[in-house]
């Protein structure tokens, strides 16, 4: 840990996407690499240490001085010369002498004693008016991550953390959040994001705190400082005084009583007043999460992500899947797991494919189309979900079908899998539930065709949103356009209910608007009879629900399709809301 005892405690307003508050030292993850923290070494370590660096330091002049030869060559001179200056900084002396005297007298790893002295003269020239030292805090940031990147190995996966951590980083990737170790994270405060972005969502599956929009938050904090993430109103305090921590300390009492209330209840079904059931089910995107689903109330997984096993080991074989299938399925026995095949593309870039840079990764090659490419693949996943479907009751479902036909070439696909296994002896049971998501407009339009051919409907109201609206879900700009009551959002969910209906089958929405009890009432009266959230939220939802009557709903949701504008719409059913179950908005 750094003196951090000693500065002032500081606070930083960001955005909320996921309850909770947590105490810990952070991490930082740079964009290139991650912050040392100050591990000890043995006095006979000391030497190689510093041979460690002394090589970083020489493979970044090597880098510097031929960027400086092709600027030289491209543009003339002056260009060239910022290289000369980032070279001085390289091989200050006092620099060099202080890092080693310190490595030899503290006995702590070179990467941090390099790294927290680049910190200091950083931290002495950023913020300053002046823009001559303004561009040497650059100067020095640079010259700072490339040593830090040759130190630490280009490729280096994130480590893995002695104790429990809060993770600070500009933004957190599906695949950088698949290699943490995650029984030590406690949170994550980040640059970038939005409430939609899968790093919000698997912060709510993990039950973890998250706040995002802390901008330049990794330039002012460092691994090791002590801080107070608050996932509810969307802050981090650094250094937190003991004030501060007794007035969380008495709020987090408050609301674990509540939650505790909320819980006694969490294994009884969910029936409105008048009589209609309506399924509350967990999403998951991790093995690990499978017990606290169990215990959360969940009547079963209405949404398993696969992706992320996908991002966790990309060459795994069938057999390996299979196993990792199997492992869920029998967890949540005799409750039913619907997983979802893959739906890679968009945020969830697997690196491993080296698939070219797309301009528009949320309109290019993303879910069910990579899995109708990439044949092999599909197949892997299928044949493993069929396999653990003999262990289990398994549900599959695709995603991103923009129509009809990927879901009988999925589907097709899919009978192929079943035949092929059924020939190699393997039990293949004849009752899997298949499924396909509505998450594109086109798809929603033709939900009717689509619903002769599935077993169910599940709305991906993530993407539904973002895709009728043409607002990026991660795109902090316009997120305030992001609005999954806006009218039309409404209209291709009740033509998506009225398609399964009439088909009689099922129908969910798996997407975030699923958790949000504030819209519960409206999504009862549009006759949805399941709704998959984070295990979190399950408990609370259950309450909401048996609070609520259907006809009611009913009457309240074709008054509110009358309505022109998202904000009205969330305010009528809100209100609806706090009548019927007041004792949640607390
Ligand atoms: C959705 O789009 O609502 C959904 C559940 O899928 P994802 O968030 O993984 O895109
Ligand atoms: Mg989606």
């Amino acid at each position: 840990m750094t003196q951090a005892d000693t500065r002032p405690e500081k606070i930083w307003p960001g955005t909320a996407v996921s309850s909770g508050v947590a105490h810990a030292v952070v991490h930082v993850m740079k964009d290139d690499f991650d912050e040392p923290d100050e591990d000890p070494i043995l006095p006979e370590d000391v030497e190689s240490d510093l041979a460690r660096w002394h090589k970083a330091l020489e493979v970044t002049r090597v880098e510097i001085e031929a960027l400086q030869k092709v600027m030289a060559d491209e543009q003339g001179g002056s260009e060239a010369d910022i290289f000369e200056a980032h070279l001085l900084i390289l091989h200050d002396n006092s620099i060099l002498k202080q890092v080693e005297k310190t490595v030899r007298e503290k006995l702590i790893c070179v990467d941090a004693v390099y790294y927290r002295l680049m910190c200091k003269h950083m931290d002495a020239l950023r913020g300053l008016a002046d823009s001559y030292l303004r561009e040497r805090f650059l100067d020095i940031k640079d010259i700072t991550h490339r040593v830090m990147r040759h130190l630490r190995g280009e490729m280096l996966q994130h480590p893995m953390f002695d104790d429990p951590v809060i993770i600070i980083a500009h933004d957190l990737t599906p695949s950088d959040t698949v290699q943490l170790d995650r029984s030590k994270v406690l949170g994550f405060a980040l640059e970038t994001g939005s409430a939609n972005s899968h790093a919000a969502i698997i912060a709510r599956s993990l039950a973890l705190p998250a706040v995002v929009r802390l901008h330049n938050i990794c330039d002012e904090l460092h691994s090791g400082d002590p801080v107070l993430l608050d996932g509810d109103e969307g802050l981090l305090i650094f250094n937190p005084s003991a004030a501060t921590l007794a007035k969380y300390r008495s709020r987090e009492e408050q609301s674990d009583a509540r939650e505790d209330a909320l819980l006694v209840t969490r294994h009884q079904p969910s029936v409105t007043t008048d009589g209609y059931v309506v399924n509350v089910s967990a999403n998951a995107e991790f093995i690990e999460e499978m017990a606290a689903i169990r215990d959360s109330g969940a009547e079963h997984v209405g949404l398993f992500r696969t992706e992320f096993l996908h991002l966790e080991n990309p060459d795994g074989s069938e057999d390996w899947l299979a196993d990792c299938y199997t492992q869920a399925v029998k967890a949540m026995s005799p409750g039913e797991v619907i997983f979802r095949t893959l739906d890679i593309g968009g945020d969830k870039v697997d690196p491993n494919m080296n698939v070219a840079a797309e301009p528009n990764p949320f309109l290019g090659w993303r879910g069910i189309r990579v899995s109708l490419g990439m044949k092999d693949l599909f197949r892997k996943q299928l044949r493993a979900l069929l396999r653990a479907a003999a262990h289990g009751r398994v549900g599959i479902m695709f995603p991103m079908v923009c129509g009809v036909e990927e879901v009988r070439a999925a589907r097709a696909l899919l009978d192929e899998c079943a035949t092929e296994l059924r020939r190699e002896g393997h039990a293949v049971p004849e009752e899997i539930s298949i499924g396909a998501m509505i998450e594109i407009p086109s798809a929603a339009l033709s939900a009717d065709l689509i619903a002769t051919e599935v077993d169910f409907l599940s709305l991906g109201t993530n993407d539904l949103t973002q895709y009728t609206l043409a607002v990026d879900r991660l795109n902090e700009r316009v997120a305030d356009l992001y609005q999954p009551t806006h009218p039309s959002v409404l209209r291709l969910i009740e033509m998506t209910v009225t398609a399964a209906r009439k088909a009689g089958i099922r129908v969910c929405i798996c997407g975030e608007m699923a958790s949000d009890i504030e819209i519960t009432p409206l999504l009862i009266g549009l006759g949805l009879n399941e709704l998959s959230v984070a295990s979190g939220q399950v408990a609370r939802l259950k309450h909401a629900i048996r609070k609520l009557d259907a006809t009611e709903c009913q009457t309240l949701a074709a008054d509110i399709m009358q309505l022109g504008s998202a904000p009205e719409i969330l305010a009528k059913s809100r209100m609806s809301a706090i009548q019927q179950y007041p004792e949640l908005f607390v």
